[in-house]
C-alpha cells in the first residue's frame, strides 16, 4: 500500500513508523525545513545550545512516546531526566512524591508536606479518594474550577491550578475537568513511576525528530506544504491508497473543506491557548532544583522555571514557561514581566537578562469543557493524526503519538477489510461471516 502522510510532528511521525514498521510504502510531507512540528528545536546563535520551542515536560505514563523513542534507538534514560512529582516554591519545598506506587506515594506525599494545614491535607486526600470512588469521571460540562471548588484555597493555589495549566494549558476557570481528571487517572493508575516527571536534557529535536528523520530517509520530504487532498486520495496530484493527515487541525481543515465538509466544521472550530517562554540568561546562577513552580499573578506571568544548565542544556540558561498566556499576548511586555518576576522571587549569582522570547500563539486548543473535536476517521482511506483529534488526552506529544498510531492501525485494518472482502468476492464467498 502506498501511504502518505501530511506533517511531521511527533503524531505524523508515529503514523509513519507504524505505517512503514507494517510493510507499507511511506511518504510523509513536511512543510518546515525541519521535522518536529511544536515540539522542535529553535536555532540560536550557538549551534551547540539551540533553543527548545517552549519547554516540554513528558511524564512517565507516556508509555507510547517512550515506545516510539525507545524503536527509534533513543533511550528515554539518556536524553530524559526522571525525577519523582515534586513542586517546589522558591525557599519552600513544596509537595513531594516519594518513590513507589503512584497512589502510596500520592498518599504519603500529602501526608508529608508540612507547609500546608493538616485540614488541606486531608481535604485533598478526601477529594481524591472521592474521584477515585467515581472512576476518575465526571459530568462533561464541569470546570477544573468547579469540580476543585471545595478544596481548600491554598490546595487549589499550590496544586490545582499550576498543574491544569501545565497540563491542560488552560486556567482552571475554564479547563474541562473530565480531561483533567483523565490526566490525574493516568498518572496514579498507570503503574510504579507514572506520575515522574521526565524532563528533556537533550534539544527537544533530537528525542523524537531527528532520529525519526534519520530512520525514515527519503521517505521524509521537507519543504513541502500539501496545498490539495482528492476524495480519490491525490496528494497534490500524486496517487497514494491511502492519507493521514497530521498537520495541524486549521490545515487539516482547510485540506478536507471538499472532500469531508462536515469533519473540515469540527477540526476548524477550535480555539487555542498561547504559550510563551522566556529564556533568561545568568551565569553562574542555579536552582535550587532543576523545576522550580512560581506564583502567578497579575504582575507575575510564570508558573515555572526550569534550570537548564542542571538539565545537561546550556549553562546558566533558564526557560520560564507562561501557559495559558492570552492574556499577556494582548498586552505585551511579558519578556519584561518575567524578567521582573525573576528577579523578585529567586536569588541570582549575576543579574539575569533576557535571552529570548519565544510566542507560540497557538500552542494548543483551549481544553475546555464539553469541547466536540473530530475523530481519527475522515472518510474512507482517509485519517486524520494530532493531538487535537478525539481522545482522552489534552494536547500533549503523548496525544499526538497516540493518535498516530491509531490513525496507522485504522489505515492498516481498512486495507485489511478492504483485501478481505477482495478475497471474498474473487471466491464467491461472503466475507462477514465469522
Ligand atoms: C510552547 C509549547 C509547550 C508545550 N509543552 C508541552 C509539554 O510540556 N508536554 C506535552 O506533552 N506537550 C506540550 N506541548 C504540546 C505538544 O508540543 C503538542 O501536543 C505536539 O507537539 C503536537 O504534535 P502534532 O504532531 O499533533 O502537531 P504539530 O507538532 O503541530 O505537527 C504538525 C506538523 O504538520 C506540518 N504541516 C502543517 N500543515 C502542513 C501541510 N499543509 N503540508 C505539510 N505539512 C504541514 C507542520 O509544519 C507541523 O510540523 C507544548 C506545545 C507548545 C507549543
Amino acid at each position: 500500500m502506498k501511504a502518505a502522510v501530511v506533517g511531521a510532528g511527533w503524531a505524523g511521525l508515529a503514523a509513519a513508523v507504524e505505517l512503514a514498521d507494517a510493510g507499507q510504502d511511506v511518504t510523509v510531507f513536511e512543510m518546515a525545513p525541519q521535522p518536529g512540528g511544536r515540539a522542535r528545536s529553535v536555532a540560536g546563535p550557538d549551534p551547540t545550545w539551540p533553543y527548545d520551542n517552549g519547554q516540554h515536560i513528558l511524564i512517565g505514563a507516556y508509555r507510547d512516546s517512550l515506545a516510539l523513542m525507545q524503536r527509534l534507538g533513543v533511550g528515554p534514560q539518556h536524553v530524559l531526566q526522571r525525577l519523582p512529582l515534586a513542586l517546589p516554591y522558591p525557599g519552600e519545598a513544596g509537595l513531594q512524591l516519594p518513590p513507589g506506587s503512584a497512589l502510596v506515594s500520592f498518599t504519603r506525599g500529602v501526608l508529608a508536606h508540612r507547609g500546608w494545614p493538616l485540614g488541606a491535607r486531608l481535604g485533598l486526600l478526601m477529594a481524591a479518594g472521592g474521584w477515585l470512588a467515581r472512576g476518575f469521571r465526571c459530568a462533561p460540562d464541569l470546570t477544573v474550577a468547579a469540580l476543585c471548588a471545595g478544596l481548600p484555597a491554598v490546595v487549589r493555589r499550590d496544586l490545582v491550578d499550576p498543574l491544569c495549566v501545565a497540563a491542560l494549558n488552560t486556567p482552571a476557570a475554564e479547563a474541562s475537568a473530565r480531561v483533567f481528571l483523565r490526566v490525574l487517572k493516568d498518572a496514579l493508575f498507570s503503574g510504579p513511576g507514572s506520575a515522574d516527571l521526565l524532563l528533556p536534557r537533550r534539544p527537544l529535536s533530537t528525542l523524537l525528530a531527528e532520529p525519526a528523520a534519520a530512520w525514515l530517509g527519503p521517505r521524509l520530504r521537507l519543504g513541502h506544504r500539501v496545498q490539495q487532498l482528492t476524495a480519490q486520495g491525490q496528494v497534490d496530484g500524486e496517487a497514494f491508497d491511502a492519507v493521514v493527515l497530521a498537520c495541524t487541525s486549521v490545515e487539516a481543515a482547510r485540506l478536507t473543506a471538499e472532500v469531508a465538509p462536515a469533519w473540515s466544521a469540527l477540526a476548524g472550530a477550535f480555539s487555542f491557548q498561547p504559550i510563551i517562554t522566556v529564556y533568561l540568561h545568568s551565569p553562574g546562577s542555579r536552582l535550587a532544583a532543576p523545576m522550580l513552580a512560581l506564583r502567578e499573578g497579575p504582575q507575575a506571568p510564570a508558573q515555572f522555571v526550569f534550570d537548564l544548565g542542571q538539565l545537561g542544556g546550556a549553562p546558566g540558561r533558564f526557560a520560564f514557561v507562561v501557559s495559558g498566556a492570552a492574556g499577556w499576548v494582548a498586552r505585551g511586555g511579558c519578556g519584561e514581566a518575567v524578567l521582573a518576576q525573576a528577579q523578585a522571587v529567586l536569588a541570582w549569582a549575576t543579574p539575569p537578562v533576557i535571552d529570548k522570547v519565544l510566542i507560540e500563539k497557538r500552542a494548543t486548543f483551549a481544553c475546555t469543557p464539553g469541547l466536540a473535536r473530530p475523530p481519527g476517521r475522515i472518510a474512507p482511506r482517509l485519517w486524520a493524526a494530532g493531538d487535537y483529534v478525539d481522545g482522552p488526552y489534552p494536547a500533549t506529544l503523548e496525544g499526538a503519538v497516540r493518535s498516530g498510531r491509531a490513525a496507522a492501525q485504522g489505515v492498516e485494518a481498512e486495507a485489511a477489510a478492504a483485501g478481505g472482502a477482495a478475497k471474498g468476492a474473487a471466491s464467491g464467498s461472503p466475507t462477514n461471516t465469522p
